[in-house]
C-alpha cells in the first residue's frame, strides 16, 4: 500500500506558513513504512528538533483505479478517519530553500498514524465533516472538509492521473491552520465530531 498526502488544502492553514495557493493540489507520498502500530507511541526522530503535528481527514481506497472521473470517484471509498501527518518542520524548511523534495521531512517511519475508520454512510455529507485536534486535553487543531481547497472526488480524480490506486491505499487530505510543535509525553487525541479515534503518546 501506499500513502498519498495533499498539502496546502485549506487556505488558513497556506497562511500560517506563509506559502503560496497553487491551482494543482500539492501531492507527496509517504511509504508503508510510515504507518504507526496502534497503540504504539511516536518516538521523536534524531533528525529533527522541530516535529509538527498536522491533524488530517484520511481517506481508505477501496478498489483498484486509474483514471478514475471525479463523478465515480465516490465509489472508490467507503471509509474515512483521521491521521496525522507528522512533519519535520525544520527538515522541510531547510529543503524547501534549496528547492529539494520533500521525503525526508515527511515520509519517516511512523509519521502517519492514523484511527478507527468510519464507514462514510455515517456521515450526512462528506463535505460537512468537523474534526480537531487535542494536545494534552486543549483544542489546538479544528477543521471541517468543507474548507477544502480541493474536495475528496477531486483529489481522487487528479490523484489517479498520475498513480494506479489501490485497495488499502491512504490519502491523507490536508490540515487545516494551528499545526505545532510536539514533546515528549505530550498526548495528541484526534476527533472526528464528538467521537475520539486515535491516540499518539510522544516519546
Ligand atoms: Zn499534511
Amino acid at each position: 500500500m501506499k500513502i498519498i498526502c495533499i498539502g496546502r488544502n485549506y487556505a488558513a492553514h497556506v497562511k500560517e506558513l506563509n506559502n503560496e495557493t497553487v491551482e494543482e493540489p500539492v501531492i507527496f507520498l509517504k511509504p508503508e513504512t510510515a504507518q504507526l502500530q496502534s497503540r504504539m507511541p511516536f518516538f521523536i526522530p534524531d533528525f529533527s528538533a522541530q516535529i509538527h503535528h498536522e491533524v488530517e481527514l484520511v481517506i481508505k481506497i477501496n478498489k483498484t483505479g486509474k483514471h478514475i472521473q471525479k463523478k465515480f470517484a465516490h465509489t472508490y471509498y467507503d471509509e474515512i478517519g483521521i491521521g496525522i501527518d507528522f512533519t519535520a518542520r525544520d527538515k522541510q524548511t531547510y529543503l524547501k530553500s534549496k528547492g529539494l523534495p520533500w521525503e525526508l521531512a515527511k515520509a519517516f517511519d511512523g509519521s502517519a498514524p492514523t484511527g478507527k475508520f468510519l464507514n462514510k454512510s455515517v456521515f450526512e455529507s462528506v463535505q460537512h465533516i468537523s474534526f480537531h485536534l487535542d494536545k494534552n486535553g486543549h483544542t489546538v487543531q479544528q477543521g471541517n472538509s468543507s474548507q477544502m481547497i480541493h474536495s475528496i472526488d477531486k483529489i481522487i480524480s487528479f490523484v489517479s492521473e498520475y498513480f494506479t490506486l489501490k485497495k488499502g491505499d491512504l490519502i491523507f487530505t490536508g490540515t487545516p491552520e494551528g499545526v505545532g510543535s510536539v514533546k515528549p509525553d505530550d498526548i495528541l487525541e484526534a476527533y472526528i465530531g464528538n467521537e475520539k479515534l486515535l491516540t499518539v503518546k510522544i516519546k
